[in-house]
């Protein structure tokens, strides 16, 4: 094992990938970011931008460029002031964008020494062509970039992704770009938010926009919680999530989105309308749980979300765990899973039936999903759904019930993510004691959205062509 610390997460665990001309990759086992190792680009690539430009073109890299450039216009990168760096003005983009009669600082030099002269915020947007998965110190050389860029600013990364068509197309020559790094769609998000940007716009397989965010020195975590007839346990729920201290959590703020409960909660929730550090809303007329949680995570105002139902089937101290790999940017998406290792069985006293159909439809949805979504979860349908709020940028959500469990996870691996799973503990309610999923209507609802959600785009509709609002 390497003693090299990983550039994103921090931890030092890695394997041995492949060795191609010369150089060794290895991959962290924490973010799996790809790296080269000893951290050098090698003598000739420094000269020769032009070999990679030459590997580039030879590889379809025209049509990409012609759309990348579409991208960057419809993305209204190019309004005010720009600058494209690149790393040689025989780039195809750079070569597209000066016959385009856009007004474009085109800048060829050393982007490090030009960074060191325009050092105050004066750019609207900057284009970064194939120079961060050459940098030694990305998140270092990004701060930089984000440095001259106006307040709301936006960046452009144009990168050679682990998911791009080069890649699976030209085995040899991608790993002979000679990168320092190889970024997946994850990665780059990753590193992106590490480094103070947000709204990140997955615009093409190796083309990100992002913008500036606002400073913040810790992150903050927030809690939907939706509430439906739970005056024995959600004040209690409530208090647990405020009190938890998490490491590297700033603060956390609970929103609670009561859904029109008819037992007193109400009542209970009102009395936390001036609290600090607490969100109340109250859904207009009883639409089911998927509704209350989208209401609340249109307030999210942190950098990691976590829905928490207010009764108390799930243990609270799970989060330290669940929590880590967001915070340390291991992962984007984390499921607590209430069955890897072992099949917890559910057993309601009295109430055998309902448990083994319960148990039945579990078994059917995740496999199902995992079939169609092409993955091995062993709990897709587990409350604890914990991911960096970046995730849920340009996705639509749609429904208002339980299906609305499946539908964000269904979403989230369309987008790209693959839900990294956590075991945690769970005691199961039974109906009697107030569990409420409807047995025979919600699990149609699921199997039809499941199969849409497949198929749909999962994106707001214009996605595709321009960034989302
Ligand atoms: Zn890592």
């Amino acid at each position: 094992m390497l003693d090299r610390v990983c550039i994103i997460c921090g931890e030092r665990h890695s394997i041995y990938l492949l060795t191609y001309e010369g150089a060794s990759l290895h991959q962290c086992l924490d973010c799996e970011l790809i790296f080269r190792h000893p951290p050098q680009l090698s003598e000739q690539l420094g000269a020769n931008s032009q070999s990679v430009i030459a590997i580039e073109m030879a590889h379809g890299e025209k049509e990409v460029t012609a759309r990348h450039k579409k991208m960057l216009v419809n993305a209204e990168v190019f309004k005010g002031k720009a600058a494209v760096l690149g790393l040689s003005d025989q780039h195809p983009l750079i070569e597209n964008l000066s016959q385009s009669g856009l007004e474009i600082e085109i800048v060829t030099e050393d982007a490090n020494s030009w960074l060191e002269k325009s050092n105050t915020a004066s750019y609207d947007s900057i284009v970064l062509l194939n120079i961060i998965e050459k940098c030694a110190e990305p998140q270092r050389f990004l701060e930089r970039v984000r440095s001259v860029l106006k307040e709301n600013g936006k960046l452009a990364v144009v990168f050679h992704s682990l998911e791009s068509k080069q890649r699976f197309s030209t085995f040899e020559t991608f790993w002979s770009l000679g990168n320092l790094y190889y970024f997946s769609h994850t990665t780059m998000q990753l590193l992106l938010e590490k480094s103070g940007f947000e709204k990140i716009w997955n615009a093409t397989n190796e083309l990100f926009v992002a913008h500036k965010n606002r400073v913040s020195t810790e992150q903050i975590l927030s809690v939907i919680m939706p509430v439906y007839n739970e005056k024995d346990t959600f004040e209690m729920a409530l208090n647990a999530v405020l009190q938890k201290k998490i490491k590297g959590i700033g603060s956390t703020e609970v929103i609670a989105v009561d859904n029109r409960s008819t037992d007193g909660t109400r009542e209970l929730v009102k009395n936390y309308i001036n609290s600090p550090n607490v969100k109340i809303l109250f859904a207009d007329e009883k639409q089911g749980k998927g509704y209350a949680v989208r209401e609340g995570l249109k307030q999210v105002t942190g950098d990691i979300v976590m829905i928490q139902d207010a009764d108390l089937e799930y243990d609270i101290d799970d989060l330290d765990a669940l929590l880590e790999p967001l915070v340390r940017y291991k992962k984007a998406f984390v499921l607590g899973s209430r069955h890897k290792g072992k099949w917890k069985m559910r057993s309601f006293i009295n109430d055998s039936f309902s448990a083994s159909f319960l148990n039945a439809g579990q078994v059917f949805f995740t496999t199902l999903l995992n079939i169609l979504y092409n993955q091995q979860m062993t709990d897709p349908l587990t409350m604890y759904k914990v991911f960096r709020k970046e995730c849920l940028y340009g996705l639509k959500f749609e429904c208002d019930g339980f299906d609305f469990d499946q539908e964000l996870v269904a979403k989230f691996i369309r987008k790209g993510y693959t839900p990294h799973e956590i075991r945690v503990n769970y005691r199961s309610r039974s109906f009697s004691e107030g569990k409420k999923i409807s047995m025979l209507k919600d699990p149609f609802i699921c199997l039809i959205n499941d199969l849409k959600y497949r198929f749909v785009s999962p994106f707001e509709t214009d996605w595709k062509d321009s960034p989302p609002k």
